[in-house]
């Protein structure tokens, strides 16, 4: 591994260590799972008590309805608000109810975001048609490295910068402290989406006020859950949580408590899913670079972005497990991914990722075919562009011999390695 620049001292294991341990209704090593819609009281009149705030379920064990706060899902809220270094976390449905749920929150009808232009397609239409159209809230898109275009997007209406800490699905870093800067000095939030970096970066330490996740990726890590979720300040999640005003309260994408037991039991073993992710994907880049590839990864030195990146990593997590391969052509990357799929069992063609096996996808052609062809020109999404998101199964040789020969087969190499 190259570390080049210092990194962060913060460890977000040790602080998911210091979170109190919630133990089983019998004593049992793993927390209960909360399975109830409603709560009891043991008085008549506790219950307007909860329903006026003024006792509430952190500070007094108060629970009013699934839908508002419930015990386990309260617990892996609290746990990856700890790794994120926030004071509070909610989890629910979806990624995207977690982005959509934040940003309705902090916009209302008339205000005006400054996104990245080089977001998930799902956040895409969700800012570029959604809101417009069903909230009179508009977007302008600007590419995250360029920090005076954000600034020169910005109006008096602007309520927040939106960006991902590494993009989807250019590998296109956010410098979150100059983003946060710049948010800061017009009274505006700066919203990250930490999907593809858990552990890895903390948004908070640089400045983001809101940190939302699809939980749906490496956080489960086994391709069966979609989830999602808000870290930000105490205040903001109680406000997500209004009885007459909070998104999350209102719109209602809730996270089930079995879901949320699961995710929550994942969560011990996410430091070594990430390094070993980013073990090999960095191994593979290397090796890939070295046969004159077009590759995409934030781990290699011609990356642009490479000593921003590294220098906002917490260490011990790496580089991550994502980066593209420039296939030429959409047939020529639809060729690539059958022969790994079908001929190597390399991985599979399917969009998301996070998985423990590798996942690999034609990012204009699915999960951004939201956006126009001139929209993915403009933030460089090539038709041939291979997003994939490694696995650790198998061996790393293996893998390799495997990646190789397919490039072989499609003619994208002809050097041996
Ligand atoms: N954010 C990013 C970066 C994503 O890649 C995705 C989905 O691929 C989402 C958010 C949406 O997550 P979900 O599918 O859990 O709603």
């Amino acid at each position: 591994m190259r570390y080049k620049t210092p990194m962060t001292r913060f460890n977000p294991l040790e602080e998911l260590a210091r979170v109190k341990h919630t133990f089983g209704e019998h004593g049992g090593v793993n927390m209960s799972i909360e399975a109830s819609t409603t709560f009891t009281v043991t008085a008549a009149e506790v219950m307007p008590e909860i329903f006026s705030g003024r006792r509430t379920a952190d500070q007094d064990g108060c629970f009013l309805y699934g839908r508002h706060f419930n015990p386990t899902v309260f617990t892996l809220g609290r746990e990856i608000a700890a790794v994120e270094s926030m004071q509070e976390g909610y989890c629910c449905a979806s990624g995207m109810a977690a982005i959509s749920a934040a940003i309705l929150q902090l916009c209302s009808a008339g205000d005006h975001i400054v996104a990245s232009n080089a977001v998930y397609g799902g956040t895409f239409a969700f800012l570029r048609d959604f809101l417009p159209a069903k909230a009179g809230i508009h977007t302008t898109f600007v590419a995250p490295d360029d920090l005076a275009a954000m600034e020169a997007a910005i109006t008096p209406r602007t309520r927040l910068i939106f960006a991902e800490s590494l993009s989807n699905p250019t590998l296109v870093v956010a410098d979150i402290a100059a983003l946060s800067k710049l948010a800061h000095a017009h009274e505006a939030a700066l919203v990250i989406d930490n999907t593809f970096c858990p552990l890895m970066i903390t948004p908070a330490l640089h400045g983001a006020d809101v940190v939302v996740h699809s939980l749906t990726k490496f956080m489960n890590g086994a391709s069966d859950i979609i989830g999602g979720a808000v870290c930000g300040s105490a205040e903001f999640v109680t406000d997500l949580m209004d009885l007459n005003m909070g998104s999350l309260m209102l719109l209602g994408p809730t996270m089930d408590p079995r879901i949320a037991f699961e995710v929550s039991m994942r969560l011990p073993h996410l430091g070594l899913r990430m390094a070993e992710h980013s073990r090999r994907a960095l191994e593979l880049c290397t090796r890939l670079d070295k046969l004159e590839v077009p590759v995409v990864y934030p781990g290699l030195a011609q990356h642009p972005q490479h000593e921003l990146f590294t220098g906002m990593l917490n260490e011990g997590f790496g580089y991550g497990g994502i980066f593209s391969i420039d296939a030429g052509s959409t047939d020529s990357a639809n060729q690539l991914m059958e022969y790994l799929q079908n001929h190597h069992r390399f991985g599979f063609m399917a969009v998301s990722l996070g998985y423990s096996e590798t996942l690999m996808s034609c990012s204009g052609s699915s999960t951004s075919s939201e956006l126009s062809d001139d929209e993915q020109r403009a933030v460089g999404i090539s038709p041939g562009l291979v997003r994939i998101s490694i696995g650790y199964t198998g061996s790393l040789e293996q893998r390799w011999g495997q990646l190789h020969d397919a490039l072989r087969h499609c003619g994208l190499v002809t050097k041996s390695g």
